[in-house]
């Protein structure tokens, strides 16, 4: 990003240290790589015989997802080059026809659904939970019809989604689910980590996550036929079936989804270190929340029912009923104030590609096909709740962009207070 970009996405003067969890540890596994010269030893066709070369890449890939296998008990670690990538290869990896549905949510990062737009299928938005932000069950069942195949479940600003009752209405159904952890890396879930009680799970590695490697990501399953079809797509599926005698090929179009052995190495080392980066930001949203709770309409990030929080965002929301003055105000002031929040997230259904529904080409694909004979429409009061959040309540204060001292979290505070008092809010 140039500068005058960075300015001008975080519109506050006061400068906050830079999030960085880059060690001694990293930049040393780095320079090991790069004094092998070995920096990526993937090969696009089927070979797991050469010790240097082979089709599930080089020796740090394949570390670094034992270590992600061992972390949450999956049977199945796949890196990829970005989050992005590995939603497109977990969707590939299901049995998604041209015009097929699938349940996500407009309360996400935008590759969530663009995932589904790739292979031609239909994204159809289910509302959220006014709570946690989080995909509503009750919506998901509202929005399933025969041509429905599966759900995304993004877990986000830092905790699971509810994913016990979606399990459910996916049994009934007969849906594939998949999780989008990439908010919520080491939450959990009734004592389960997110991203693991699904079909495929995952995470994304780039530069804002928890734990970075730069750019990167990797999918979780305990499924092997899915596993295989994901590495497939990893890595230039289409020229490997034939020699893996592989008979199943729909939607094995394969890309170059490899992560290199630099971030691989990288990955290794933050992994051993995630548990206490996920602590100190949790106890920095304890100090927030203690700080914060009680003032007049403000609403303090809510936890769900079994659930832990790893704060990926601190999601706070005003209440303008008992407030009596509108969100933007006071957003307005918190940006004077140098308080680096946001007021919007994402209402992807509002996205220019899905209200004018032009992906591929101009005639309205995937949309309008021989097999698609729906009209979907994408529109302001589809998802009412996410919308009166995004519009009306949503304050966010990022966690991971900064690494705040305990200074900055008490200045933030204070200038809450300062404001409350200034609109006479007590
Ligand atoms: C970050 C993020 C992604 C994309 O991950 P990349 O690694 O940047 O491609 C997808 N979904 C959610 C919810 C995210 O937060």
């Amino acid at each position: 990003m140039k500068k005058s970009n960075l300015k001008k996405k975080y519109i506050v003067k006061k400068k906050y240290k830079f999030y960085n969890t880059i060690e001694k540890d990293e930049i040393k596994s780095v320079s090991k790589v790069m004094k092998s010269g070995l920096l990526s030893p993937f090969l696009g066709s089927w070979s797991n015989i050469d010790k240097i070369g082979s089709f599930y890449g080089g020796i740090q890939v394949n570390r670094f997802e034992k270590h992600i296998e061992k972390f949450f008990s999956v049977k199945h670690a796949i890196t990829v080059n970005s989050w992005t990538s590995g939603l497109i290869a977990a969707v590939g990896s299901l049995d998604i026809e041209p015009g097929d549905e699938i349940i996500t949510s407009p309360w996400t990062m935008c590759a969530t659904a663009t995932a589904i737009v790739n292979w031609m299928a239909i994204p159809i938005f289910a509302d959220i939970d006014p709570l946690t932000f989080n995909i509503d069950p009750k919506s998901i069942k509202s929005k399933i019809s025969n041509k429905t195949k599966a759900i995304i479940v993004p877990d986000i600003f830092g905790q699971s989604a509810n994913i016990s009752e979606i399990n459910k209405i996916a049994k009934k159904y007969n849906l594939k689910v998949i999780s989008d952890s990439a908010q919520s890396m080491t939450a959990k879930h009734f004592g389960k980590f997110a991203g693991t009680q699904c079909d495929i799970g995952g995470f994304s590695f780039n530069y804002h996550k928890h734990m970075q490697t730069g750019e990167g990501g990797v999918l979780i399953t305990n499924d092997d036929h899915l596993a295989e079809r994901m590495r497939l797509i990893r890595n230039h599926g289409e020229a490997v079936v034939e020699d893996k005698k592989i008979k199943k090929i729909n939607n094995i179009i394969g890309y170059n989804f490899r992560m290199g052995e630099i971030e691989a190495a990288i990955g290794i080392e933050q992994l051993k270190k995630i548990n206490k980066i996920i602590s100190k930001i949790q106890k920095k949203a304890k100090m927030l929340n203690e700080g914060l709770d009680g003032l007049k309409g403000l609403k303090i990030p809510y936890i769900d029912n079994g659930n832990s929080h790893v704060y990926y965002y601190y999601a706070l929301q005003i209440d303008n009923k008992i407030t009596n003055i509108h969100r933007d105000k006071i957003y307005k002031e918190l940006i004077k104030e140098n308080i680096p929040v946001f007021k919007n997230y994402s209402l992807l259904h509002l996205l220019p590609m899905y209200k004018n529904k032009i992906a591929f080409g101009k005639s309205g694909y995937p949309w309008k096909n021989s097999v698609y004979n729906k009209v979907i429409k994408y529109e302001k009061g589809i998802c009412p709740v996410a919308e009166d959040l995004n519009f009306n309540k949503y304050i966010g204060l990022p966690m991971c962009n900064f690494d705040y001292t305990e200074a900055d979290i008490k200045f933030i505070i204070s200038k809450f207070k300062k404001i409350w008092k200034k609109f006479n809010l007590k």
